[in-house]
C-alpha cells in the first residue's frame, strides 16, 4: 500500500513551470530516488510535497495523497503538524540548515513531539544523537553547529529529522558536500535508520552511484517531467534503463576504463521552462530524435514490472541503439621535463587551545614530496582536512612554507616574500571548486581575464584582446562572453571561464581543486573533456584535488593519497585504484559507492 501517492503534480513559480505533470508513488518502507540534472525539478517536487515552495510558487494541478490525507487541501496548521511527525526533510548543506545560535540539543528538542518533560526531552535528544553515531552525546548536545565537523552536522540534522518519528524521510542531496568516506557513512546511516524504523525514503540526487546504492525504485527527471521510472536492486540494475537521457547520464560518468577517452557529454542545456513544449523536451539534445519527436510529446510505455518510459523509440521496433561508448584513446603520456618539484614540504599553524595564552602547533602538511612533469596529472586524494588544499596553497605562495622547498619550472619559489614571488605567480594557477563564488560578480568576463594578464604582465597590451578571444574559443565559449557578467552563465560555463582565467597567464602548472564537484554529471563530463584537451594541446602539468575517485581514474596518471598531512601511498593510477597497499587507501576505495 502506498504511503505517498503523487498524481499529475504541476507547480508554477514566477512564469516558470518547474514541475509539470509528475506522478509516482512510494510504498511504506520503500526507497525512491529522483535523479536528474540541476533544474530538472527534483527539489521543487519535494518542496511541493512538503508545501514549502518558495514565495510566489504554487501547486497548479495534481493530487498529493500522504498517509490517507490529501495534502494540497490541508490547512497550514495541519501541514505544520505533519512536517516532522509525518514527513521530515534533510538538506544538502547542514551548515546553512542548522541554526548557528542554538545548540544542536536545543534544535533537536524543538522537533520532538510536545508534552514531555525537560528531563525526558534531554534523554531523547541524547538517545537520538547516539543513534546517529555522534560520540559523547551527553556533552555534544551542548555544542553549537560551528563546533561540529561536516559529517557530524549532517548526523545532527538527521537526528533532528528523526525526532518526530516521521514515516517519510526526504533527503535532498544529503551527501553532495561530503568527501567519499563521509558520504558512505551517511548513506549507510540513512539506509540503516530507514530499515530499522520501516521508514520510507524520497532521495534527491544527481549522482548515479547514490541512486544505485540507495534506491528500490528510481525516477529520472528532465525539464520538469519524469521521463523514466525503473526498479533497481534484487538483481535489477539501472543498466536496464531505456530512455536516451538516462543512458547518456550513465555514459557521462568517468572511470578508470575510460581513461584518456572522450566522455559522452550531453550537448546543450536543459531547455527553459517558461515556454510551451510541443514535442519531447529532450529532442534538441537527443542523438536518436526522429520525425515524431519534435511535434508530439511522447506518452508513457510500460516496459516491464515497475519500468516505464516516455520516449517515441518504444514504438519503433529495434530502433533503440545504445549511445556510443566513449571511444578508447591513448592516455597522453607525461613529458620528460619536471615542472614542479616539492621536497619535504611542511606547513604548520599555531592554534589557540582555549586556555589563557595556550597555543598548539598544528602540522597541516607534514613533509610531503613529489615531482610533476609537463602533460602529467597527479591526483591528490584524501578525506576533508587531510592537508591537500593547504599543500597547494603553499605551492601557490598563498600560505607560508614552514620547511622544505617548492621548485616551479626550475626556480625555487618557497620562502620568497610576496614581492619576490610575484614574477613566478603566473607559473602555477588554480581553478576552484565553486564557479559561483570564484568569479567577481561585478566584473565583465573580459575584464576578469584581462586583470590577471595585466597584473602579471603577460603579452603586450595591444595583443591581449585577441588573446582573450582565442582563450574563449579554446574553452568552448562564444565570443560575446567577454562582454557579459558571470551571473549570465550556467555553472559549467562559469567553470570554463575560471579555467580560461587560469590559462590567461600561460601557466606551466594548473591546479584544479575539486573543479567538478559542484557540477552535474553531464557538465562534469564536458569539463573533464576540456581539461584533457587542454593538457594535450598546452602540455600542462596538472594537480587534481578531488574526492571523486571515478574522476581520478579517468584523468590522472599518478595518485598521491594524503592522510593527516602525509602522503601515505603514491603510484600509478591503475595500481592505486586496483591494488591499493595502504589500509587507508583500501578504506577510501571501499567507501566508493
Ligand atoms: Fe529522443 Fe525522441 Fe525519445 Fe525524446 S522521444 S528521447 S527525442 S528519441
Amino acid at each position: 500500500m502506498s504511503l505517498l501517492n503523487v498524481d499529475n503534480l504541476s507547480v508554477r513559480i514566477g512564469g516558470v513551470t518547474p514541475v509539470d505533470g509528475v506522478s509516482f508513488s512510494i510504498d511504506a518502507g520503500e526507497s525512491f530516488v529522483l535523479l536528474g540534472e540541476s533544474g530538472s525539478g527534483k527539489s521543487m517536487t519535494a518542496l511541493a510535497i512538503t508545501r514549502l515552495l518558495p514565495s510566489g510558487g504554487h501547486i497548479t494541478a495534481g493530487d498529493i495523497l500522504f498517509d490517507g490525507q490529501q495534502l494540497q487541501f490541508l490547512p497550514e496548521s495541519g501541514m505544520r503538524r505533519l512536517r516532522g511527525s509525518g514527513m521530515a526533510m534533510i538538506f544538502q548543506e547542514p551548515q546553512t540548515s542548522l541554526n548557528p545560535v542554538m545548540t544542536i540539543g536545543e534544535q533537536i528538542a524543538e522537533a520532538l513531539p510536545p508534552g514531555s518533560s525537560r528531563a525526558a526531552q534531554r534523554a531523547e535528544v541524547i538517545r537520538l544523537l547516539d543513534e546517529v553515531g555522534i560520540p559523547n552525546p551527553q556533552t555534544r548536545l551542548h555544542s553549537y553547529p560551528f563546533e561540529l565537523s561536516g559529517g557530524q552536522k549532517q548526523r545532527a540534522m538527521i537526528a533532528q529529522a528523526l525526532a518526530g518519528q516521521p514515516k517519510l524521510l526526504i533527503a535532498d542531496e544529503p551527501t553532495t558536500a561530503l568527501d567519499v568516506t563521509l558520504q558512505a557513512q551517511i548513506l549507510e546511516l540513512i539506509r540503516r535508520l530507514a530499515r530499522e524504523r520501516a521508514m520510507s525514503l524520497l532521495m534527491i540526487t544527481h549522482d548515479l552511484g547514490v541512486a544505485r546504492h540507495m534506491a528500490d525504485k528510481v525516477g529520472i527527471m528532465y525539464a520538469g517531467q519524469l521521463v523514466e521510472t525503473l526498479p533497481v536492486g534484487k538483481g535489477r540494475g539501472i543498466e536496464q534503463a531505456f530512455h536516451p537521457y538516462t543512458l547518456k547520464l550513465m555514459d557521462a560518468v568517468p572511470n578508470l576504463n575510460r581513461a584518456g577517452a572522450r566522455l559522452a557529454a550531453i550537448p546543450g542545456r536543459v531547455p527553459p521552462l517558461d515556454q510551451p513544449f510541443h514535442g519531447c523536451r529532450f529532442a534538441d539534445r537527443c542523438e536518436h530524435a526522429f520525425s515524431p519527436c519534435a511535434g508530439t510529446p511522447p506518452a508513457w510505455t510500460a516496459l516491464g514490472q515497475g519500468h516505464a518510459v516516455r520516449c517515441h523509440l518504444t514504438a519503433v521496433s529495434d530502433a533503440r541503439s545504445k549511445p556510443e561508448k566513449a571511444v578508447a584513446a591513448t592516455v597522453i603520456p607525461p613529458g620528460q621535463e619536471t615542472v614542479l618539484k616539492v621536497r619535504d614540504l611542511e606547513v604548520t599553524f599555531i592554534q589557540r587551545t582555549g586556555q589563557l595564552f595556550g597555543k598548539q602547533r598544528i602540522r597541516a602538511v607534514d613533509g610531503i614530496s613529489f615531482d610533476l612533469a609537463g602533460s602529467e596529472t597527479l591526483a591528490l586524494v584524501g578525506e576533508s582536512g587531510c592537508g591537500k588544499t593547504t599543500a597547494v596553497k603553499a605551492i601557490l605562495g598563498l600560505t607560508p612554507v614552514t620547511h622544505g622547498e617548492v621548485i616551479l619550472d626550475g626556480q625555487r619559489v618557497s620562502g620568497l616574500s610576496e614581492r619576490q614571488f610575484k614574477p613566478h605567480r603566473k607559473l602555477a594557477q588554480i581553478v576552484f571548486q565553486d564557479p559561483y563564488s570564484s568569479l567577481n560578480p561585478r566584473m565583465r568576463v573580459g575584464d576578469i581575464l584581462m586583470e590577471g594578464m595585466s597584473a602579471l604582465d603577460v603579452d603586450a597590451p595591444s595583443s591581449r584582446e585577441a588573446a582573450i578571444a582565442s582563450l574563449l574559443e579554446k574553452v568552448g565559449l562564444p565570443q560575446d562572453t567577454a562582454f557579459k557578467y558571470p551571473h549570465e552563465f550556467s555553472g559549467g560555463q562559469r567553470q570554463r571561464i575560471a579555467i580560461a582565467r587560469a590559462l590567461a597567464v600561460k601557466p606551466r602548472v594548473l591546479i584544479c581543486d575539486e573543479p567538478t564537484s559542484a557540477l552535474d554529471v553531464s557538465v562534469q563530463a564536458q569539463i573533464l573533456n576540456l581539461l584533457v584537451d587542454l593538457q594535450r594541446e598546452e602540455g600542462l602539468a596538472m594537480v587534481f584535488i578531488t574526492h571523486n575517485l571515478a574522476a581520478v581514474g579517468y584523468l590522472a596518471h599518478r595518485v598521491a593519497v594524503m592522510k593527516e598531512g602525509k602522503i601515505v601511498e603514491t603510484g600509478a593510477t591503475r595500481d592505486i585504484l586496483t591494488r591499493p597497499q595502504h589500509p587507508y587507501t583500501q578504506g577510501l576505495l571501499a567507501a566508493v559507492i
